[in-house]
């Protein structure tokens, strides 16, 4: 299978080809068409395996760029990973160049963060803790969320994240896509799924 095959928007496409991206990973042509269908997943992947273009290329083609409203939010354990995530995510969104992402963590000046949501972002990835303060603050508002991922969701549980990241899935809206990656497949994973996500479908790589 080829990324042509996989209904990736033209923009997008043209951004991966330029990032030498040849053919997709297995958890890219596994998931993404899931994603496209507009399923749940959770998907059991290390990181090195291509997961954030799996996610990444799906959730930003959700986004509405005339609606200047955060649309996707993506969880991830550290600031490393969440600006990597983000990084990574303006890349594909080269040519698409009204939507736009932030990578929103703890250790860095919270105002600086409220001045950045404040210019219009779609796409927020970040640490539960600096979310739910912004949520707190009501500098974050998440009621146009259509879209959420949870990115080595095991990392997240281990740093004890659990009681965060369902106050966060419990301040979106029901009806979004939620997709969940993880490197193990625990028990409280698998209760994650059980109480956030739709009939999810499992990928393993
Ligand atoms: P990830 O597992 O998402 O952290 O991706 C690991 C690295 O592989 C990143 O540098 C990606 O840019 C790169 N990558 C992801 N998918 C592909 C692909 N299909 N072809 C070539 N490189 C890729």
């Amino acid at each position: 299978i080829e990324f042509q095959d996989l209904n990736i928007e033209k923009n997008i496409l043209k951004a991966i080809e330029e990032m030498g991206f040849e053919a997709p990973t297995p958890i890219q042509s596994q998931a993404l068409p899931k994603l496209y269908e507009g399923k749940d997943i959770i998907g059991q992947a290390q990181t090195g395996t291509g997961k954030t273009a799996a996610f990444g290329i799906p959730m930003i083609e959700k986004v509405n760029q005339k609606d200047k409203s955060v649309q996707i939010l993506i969880l991830t354990p550290t600031r490393e990973l969440s600006m990597q995530v983000a990084d990574e995510l303006r890349k594909f969104a080269k040519y698409l160049p009204e939507t736009r992402s932030l990578a929103i963590y703890g250790g860095q000046p919270i105002e600086r963060q409220i001045k950045a949501l404040k210019q219009g972002v779609q796409i927020v990835v970040g640490t539960p803790g600096r979310i739910i303060d912004h949520i707190r603050r009501k500098t974050l508002k998440l009621d146009k969320v259509i879209g959420v991922v949870l990115d080595e969701a095991d990392q997240m549980l281990d740093m004890g994240f659990l009681e965060d990241i369902e106050t966060i899935l419990d301040t979106t809206p029901k009806d979004r896509q939620t997709a969940m990656f993880s490197a193990t497949m625990p028990r409280e994973i698998e209760n994650i799924g059980k109480k956030y996500l739709k009939s999810p479908e499992k990928i393993k790589v």
